[in-house]
């Protein structure tokens, strides 16, 4: 089956996740790309499934890893129906931190290690976002395949490969391995808090900015993009603000879309071996604020929350583009001194305290970047692409109502975030990572 038909097939079923499974193929943009996940099964009783796909892979001892909630929720329950199969399941309960908070650190990890026998032949992640962060990672080096169930639709990473850790009190995202098989059951997710489903369909709704994002990184500096990729991500937010009154009241079927496009969207970054598609300013400006708070020692807060709030305020900045004429815009340009290597590692050391030296790092890795002559020269050249990239993006308070109609934060200050906070975080955010952004674009202008 050659690409052009799989493209086909995906537009006219956007949630048929199962076309994906276990693919490798060449891809129209001139990459391969892999899914290695194996199953995935999203229906009420999923949870009884397990068992039967740990017996077909030949598993006869497991490690299931929860906290002591998802314990309650599923985890108990799913010990039993494992043991009833004749699987031998050992427990790692994970402990909260001094903080009070379950978290995917070093103490975590650990505990995992410790808690897994060796005879353990897999580890099952019975939980949100941090229980699948520490088991991705644990899992890939024990070089053991894991399985997810998740217990709430709060983040699109189950099916991804990256695991964000905290590590001596530093955040970082640590490639890993993708779940061999994932199993949703609904009746669990529709038990989930409201927060963490209006925190899914928050990092759903970055997908907006994240997607211009990485087009203005093609249209501007070349980079490679996936058409592909950035179809399926497209489809899966759109799957998820198309059924929104299923989706804030919490049915079934809105817990089914919104974990559709959840994964949907993991697997687009799997397809092409990064979180280009799914990850752009917005979450640069979440992970500045969440090393803000872990530095400050306050409470985090929920990952999707954040994401929601920020892609709100990045598509103000779109918005913003659109009204700029190209004359407006190349008079900008030309008037704009941007800053050199010395006074952006200078800004860095003040931002970032201990991390600096990673972030300097991470942002000027080498001579390769393009001198901000040509840069500007090229945003000139190509400003219509850009008003058409910055039109894609929904208004933001289209963006506010979606997050209003699921109960999720609208603003910063809604969040916890203060103004002094969201005013470092939109200067220094854009340095989190090394990629094209409208953070980026906008202090060009
Ligand atoms: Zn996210
Ligand atoms: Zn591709």
């Amino acid at each position: 089956m050659n690409v052009s038909d799989d493209a086909e097939k995906t537009a006219e079923h956007p949630s048929s996740l199962d076309d994906w499974l276990g693919r490798s193929f060449d891809c129209a943009c001139g990459h391969r790309h892999e899914v290695p996940i194996k199953r995935i099964v999203i229906e009420r009783g999923a949870l009884g499934a397990v068992a039967g796909y740990a017996q077909e892979a030949g598993y006869r001892h497991v490690t299931l890893v929860a906290d002591k909630n998802t314990l309650q929720a599923a985890g108990n329950q799913l010990r039993e129906l494992l043991e009833a199969a004749q699987v031998q399941v050992s427990v790692s309960v994970i402990r909260e931190n001094t903080q009070g908070e379950v978290a995917a650190d070093e103490e975590a990890i650990v505990q995992v290690l410790l808690d897994t026998p060796l005879a353990s032949q897999a580890l099952v992640a019975v939980g949100a976002g941090t229980i699948h962060d520490i088991v991705r990672f644990v899992a890939h080096r024990t070089r053991r395949p894991f399985l997810s169930v998740p217990t709430a639709p709060s983040v699109d990473g189950f099916a991804s490969v990256g695991a964000p850790l905290i590590v001596r009190g530093f955040k970082m995202t640590i490639p890993a391995c993708a779940p061999e098989a994932i199993f949703a059951d609904l009746a669990l997710l529709a038990q989930a808090p409201q927060a963490m489903v209006a925190a899914g369909f928050g990092d759903m709704l970055g997908k907006h900015t994240s997607l211009a994002d990485w087009s203005l990184g093609r249209v501007l500096l070349d980079e490679h993009y996936c058409e592909l990729s950035a179809r399926l991500t497209l489809e899966a937010v759109e799957l998820c603000t198309g059924h929104l009154g299923e989706i804030a009241q919490r049915t079934e079927l809105g817990m089914r879309k919104l974990m559709e496009g959840l994964l949907l969207s993991g697997l687009s970054m799997l397809l092409v071996g990064h979180s280009r598609p799914a990850s752009g300013a917005e979450h640069h400006l979440s992970h500045y604020w969440e090393m803000v708070l872990l530095r400050q020692r306050r409470r985090a807060l929920l990952h999707g929350a954040k994401v929601g709030v920020a892609t709100v305020l990045m598509a103000q900045r779109y918005q913003a583009l659109r009204e700029l004429s190209a004359g407006e815009a190349a008079a900008r340009l030309a008037q704009r001194e941007v800053p050199g290597r010395e006074a952006d590692a200078a800004r860095i050391r003040h931002a970032y305290g201990d991390l600096a030296e990673l972030v300097i790092a991470e942002n000027f890795p080498g001579d390769n970047g393009t001198d901000a002559r040509s840069l500007k020269a090229r945003i000139v050249e190509r400003w219509g692409d850009v008003q058409q990239i910055a039109r894609a993006v929904p208004a933001p308070e289209q963006l506010s109502a979606w997050l209003e109609a699921v109960q999720g934060p609208l603003t910063p200050e809604q969040l916890g975030v203060e103004p002094e906070l969201l005013a470092a975080s939109l200067t220094d955010a854009l340095f989190v990572r090394n990629r094209f952004t409208i953070l980026r674009l906008q202090r060009l202008l």
